[in-house]
């Protein structure tokens, strides 16, 4: 998109266009269709959405909203204020806090009807005791840790509750989980020690659905699949594997303002550090994002770098990454073909989010989560289409 096109758009929704350094798009079909695949690889699963941490960078509301279009009926989100926030978009829905019941925080969780990943017996006491307090049953879901020692009742504590149910009065179990330490590597070891572990304690619990997948774990096999599957990355058009082609669409497009065309004679570096010499005269473009926006540092020329899609051509970063700005190096592109004011690709379709994380010695998930603020956010696709890209 350049100016023009912008201006020709014209409604209130993309108003102030012109203002801003970036635009982050966001294609809700390429969302509903990734949530689709994840239902054609899991048939018989019902296929939940993880929107923790503002749907992984991309905007709880309208993410929330459209995963719920395309038939997504049970969400998990990390925190309770998170929960509490996505209850006022979807009233119905049953949400899921996978950090667990926070201390003293039984009677929020409650009124924002959130359903704790209990973890602990700590946690059950609380839940079952917020049960009594109030007299009716309360869900939750029962999370093992089956070797990911991260959350999750550990071998001994799940043995206590199955030997003292009474433990467990005034809570209704309406799910089992447990988490995959290594799904995005299919032959690892601990993919199969898992799932046996998980399926002792599934056997503890025989009337709850279970749910151990994660984006990765889908496509580990129907094994992996039981009733319900936990895909996030994937829906968000991120790569869960690691050395395998991403079977999902892309969903976001990062484009950054060109500010300035500059000459830089031979000799003469950019940016901090003058790390970057000019090797014969070069074209530079200076472009409006930086780490402050997510565009990680470390995609620095000095550090392998980064590269943008510049008006059908790829361009190199030139020198350090600053907070607010990034340079590329354009020499060679034919004259007239960028001008100050062009959008230009940093992430999307030509630069794709997995690109990005590996050059940044990094994952697709913290690119995404990091992506920052000041982005002017459009959203197209879905329910917006017919209004043209829609400013939220
Ligand atoms: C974040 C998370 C997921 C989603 O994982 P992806 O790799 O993004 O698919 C599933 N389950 C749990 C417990 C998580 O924390």
């Amino acid at each position: 998109m350049n100016l023009p096109e912008l201006s020709a758009m014209g409604t209130a929704g993309t108003s102030g266009l012109a203002m801003c350094g970036g635009i982050l798009t966001v294609d809700l079909d390429a969302l509903a269709a990734n949530y689709r695949l994840c239902r054609a690889a899991a048939p018989g699963a019902e296929v939940a959405s993880i929107v923790k941490a503002d749907a992984y960078g991309l905007g709880l509301a309208p993410v929330a909203r459209a995963l719920h279009a395309a038939g997504c009926r049970t969400f998990f989100i990390a925190e309770p204020e998170e929960g509490a926030a996505l209850r006022r978009i979807l009233p119905d829905a049953p949400i899921y806090v996978l950090n667990g019941l926070f201390p003293d925080a039984a009677s929020f969780y409650r009124a924002h009807g959130l359903r704790p990943c209990l973890s602990s017996l700590d946690e059950i006491g609380d839940w079952a005791r917020e049960a009594a307090l109030c007299g009716s049953v309360l869900p939750a879901a029962l999370h093992f840790d089956t070797g990911i020692n991260r959350l999750g009742l550990s071998d001994a504590q799940a043995a206590r509750l199955v030997a003292e149910p009474e433990r467990l009065r005034g809570i209704g179990v309406t799910l089992l989980m447990s988490h995959l330490a290594c799904a995005d590597e299919a032959g690892h070891p601990l993919n199969e020690r898992q799932l046996a572990r998980f399926r002792t304690w599934r056997a503890a619990f025989p009337s709850a659905p279970a749910s151990l997948a994660n984006s990765a774990g889908l496509f580990l096999g129907s094994d992996y699949h039981f009733d319900l599957v936990r895909p996030g990355i994937g829906v968000y058009g991120g790569n869960p594997f690691s050395g395998r082609e991403n079977p999902f669409r892309p969903v976001v497009r990062v484009e950054a303002r060109l500010l300035q065309l500059r000459d830089a004679a031979d000799g003469e570096t950019a940016g901090y550090g003058a790390s970057w010499t000019a090797r014969g005269p070069r074209r530079l473009a200076i472009l409006s994002a930086g780490y402050g926006d997510g565009y990680a540092r470390a995609l620095g020329s000095a550090s392998g770098g980064g590269r943008v899609f510049i008006a059908g051509h790829y361009a190199p970063v030139a020198g350090r990454v600053s907070m607010d700005m990034l340079t590329v190096d354009v020499t060679g592109l034919p004259e007239g073909l960028v001008a100050r004011g062009d959008l230009v690709e940093i992430m999307g379709p030509h630069v794709t989010l997995d690109e990005l994380g590996l050059r940044a010695g990094t994952v697709g998930y913290e690119i995404l989560t990091g992506l920052g603020t000041r982005y002017r956010r459009l959203y197209t696709g879905a329910g917006y289409a017919e209004k043209g890209a829609q400013a939220i």
